[in-house]
């Protein structure tokens, strides 16, 4: 078994939900937490050398893999190159790193960042994680607290313990405090492109005769860009289940905290019950872009934004799948294909849409349950094979789709 075959069970929701810098959980955070390893492994190094293979390289520039490896590598001297080499790799996201004393090479590694900021060693246990929890299919799971009369978000307190409501709700605090700096924020976001932010420009556009369901859109867009553009920037956010989507789930739960003043609490458990839904995905499908394409990203953070809500409106575990497998489903085939590299168009945008369409299959969920077809584990299972079956130039290689289109100078 490689490194990267699926094993059994599911990994903490502490791997899921990772307070970071932006703007890329697999080209800034995964690649940063390579570096620091390998440099603790060689402090006898005088020189670092880094190469990027496929997506790493590919949209490495765009979205600052090479300024973070420089940043991390501190006052030791690093090179940075961007392969072209189309060698067959074990995941998109590969890169080489080796240490230099004087002309000898005194170690190297091949590093695979696979979504959500996690890495993995080749042939080495150096990124091993536990994986708590023995159930790894939705169906498995709901059987469980059907028989226990427990809610999804118990079951998780159960099989991580009580401190997993405390780091929750640090989480919960990042992502607020990631809104509340995204809506003073101004200016163009870095990288070339112009684009400007719009959150606060969002946040207070209010029209005398705007409808009520008008302002819920423009609200919920406005906290999604809020973090979004927090993450574009370089800022510090939470990944949902990435940096690229990590907007959908807070703007969503903020929106209807202030609305409805739900307490953080209870917040917590609708986080807590979304985890458990992009965990099944990450374990069973990707929430990697250059994996799966955005589907594995926004399709996910929509999915767990939908069943987080769900969890907020005590609906039942039947409507709980449902609107997360709305979620997914809607989002099948959606492609990667940022501009220049920058996770700013479509991304931004896109984190909105979603935001906005996991409140529509929550409804839709709650008035339809009894009739649907499709399990959740089917449409996970399906959104990996279409994953699988996306032209590679649809998968955080900038080489297709919208990415064609070059708006800046670089
Ligand atoms: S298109 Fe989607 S998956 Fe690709 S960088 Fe943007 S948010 Fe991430």
């Amino acid at each position: 078994m490689t490194e990267l075959e699926k094993k059994p069970g599911m990994e903490s929701l502490t791997e899921l939900y990772k307070t970071g810098r932006g703007p890329s959980s697999s080209h800034t955070m995964g690649p940063e937490k390579a570096c620091r390893l390998f440099a603790g492994k060689n402090p006898g190094a005088d020189r670092f050398h880094a190469i990027l293979y496929g997506s790493l390289s590919k949209t490495g520039k765009g979205h600052g893999t090479d300024r973070v490896i420089e940043k991390t590598f501190g006052n030791v001297p690093v090179t940075v190159e961007f392969s072209d080499s189309d060698m067959p790799l074990a995941h998109p996201n590969t890169m080489d790193l080796i240490a230099y004393r004087g002309d000898e090479e005194i170690d190297r590694a091949r590093v695979m960042s696979v979504g959500g900021g996690k890495i993995v060693f080749e042939g080495s246990t150096l990124a091993e994680v536990p994986r708590p929890y023995g159930l790894s299919s939705f169906e498995d799971i709901c059987t469980y607290c059907r028989n226990e009369d427990i809610r999804l978000w118990e079951y998780a307190c159960r099989v991580e313990g009580s401190a997993l409501e405390g780091y929750m709700d640090g989480i919960w605090q990042s992502m607020k405090e990631s809104i509340r700096r995204g809506l003073t924020d101004t200016g163009v976001l870095p990288g070339g492109l112009g684009v400007q932010k719009k959150a606060k420009h969002l946040y207070n556009q209010q029209h005398i005769d705007e409808s009520a369901e008008t302002r819920e859109n423009r609200m919920v867009c406005a906290f999604a860009f809020a973090v979004s553009e927090q993450n574009a920037s370089g800022e510090t956010i939470v990944t949902a289940p990435t940096c690229g989507a990590s907007g959908v789930l807070p703007a969503v739960l903020y929106y209807q905290q202030r609305k409805r003043g739900y307490s953080d609490r209870e917040i917590v458990h609708a986080l807590i019950s979304g985890g458990i839904i992009g965990n099944l995905i990450k374990t069973n499908a990707s929430i990697s872009g250059a994996e799966c394409g955005c589907q594995a990203e926004v399709g996910t953070a929509c999915a767990m934004a939908s069943a987080a809500l769900a969890e907020l409106f005590g609906l039942d575990l039947d409507k709980i799948e449902y609107a997360a497998e709305i979620a997914i489903e809607h989002h099948l085939g959606l492609t990667c294909d940022p501009i220049d590299g920058l996770v700013q168009i479509p991304c931004i945008e896109r984190n909105a849409v979603a935001a906005m369409r996991a409140i529509n299959a929550v409804s839709l969920s709650s008035f339809l349950s009894d009739t649907r077809k499709i399990s959740l584990d089917k449409v996970i299972k399906t959104m990996k094979e279409t994953g699988e079956d996306l032209a590679r130039a649809y998968r955080e290689t900038s080489e297709g789709g919208l990415a064609k289109i070059h708006l800046c100078g670089r």
